[in-house]
């Protein structure tokens, strides 16, 4: 009985240390939404298409990103570039470019498998919406790339300034 007692108190004041030092130490919660995280540069969040520097897109429809994706969730189809108006450096561009974000498990593949850096995962983490059809990202949806962290995002591209 006494033994018990005395493991209790000691639990008691073990627990209570516990509770002191962290009345010290800063928070690690954020008010979301209105303050938002800054997530690492590596995080692999929602995918866009980059543009090279004369604005064309750099996808050049070559597949390999489609063929890595262990859970099939993009869908490219690709076409010939016009000479005279190029969509993309290379002889063929994506004219189609779909990414299924319900069924990707975000694993970074892609952005692994693409030979000419155009699909990336950014950290954009805000990916929650009521309708799941919003949830297939078409290239119109990708190519909208906002600067990292100073813009809010929804899944489909749709920034507003923060
Ligand atoms: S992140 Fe992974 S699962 Fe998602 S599209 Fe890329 S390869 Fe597929
Ligand atoms: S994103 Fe990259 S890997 Fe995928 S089709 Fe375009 S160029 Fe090829």
């Amino acid at each position: 009985m006494i033994a018990q007692t005395f493991d209790g108190v000691k639990n008691l004041i073990i627990g209570l240390g516990v509770t002191f030092k962290n009345l010290f130490t800063t928070p690690v919660t954020i008010s979301y939404p209105e303050v938002k995280r800054i997530m690492p540069e590596r995080y692999r969040g929602r995918h866009f298409l980059n543009r090279d520097e004369n604005g064309l897109e750099k996808c050049i429809g070559c597949s390999l990103c489609s063929i890595n994706c262990p859970v099939g969730c993009i869908h490219v189809v690709s076409a010939e570039n016009d000479p005279e108006r190029p969509v993309s450096p290379g002889e063929r561009y994506a004219e189609i470019y779909e990414i299924n974000l319900l069924r990707c498990i975000y694993c970074g593949y892609c952005e692994e498998a693409c030979p000419v850096d155009a699909v990336v995962l950014r950290e954009h983490y805000e990916l929650a919406d009521y309708d799941r059809d919003t949830y297939i990202a078409t290239k119109g949806d990708l190519l909208v790339y906002p600067e990292p962290n100073k813009f809010k995002v929804n899944i489909l591209g749709n920034t507003t300034r923060i």
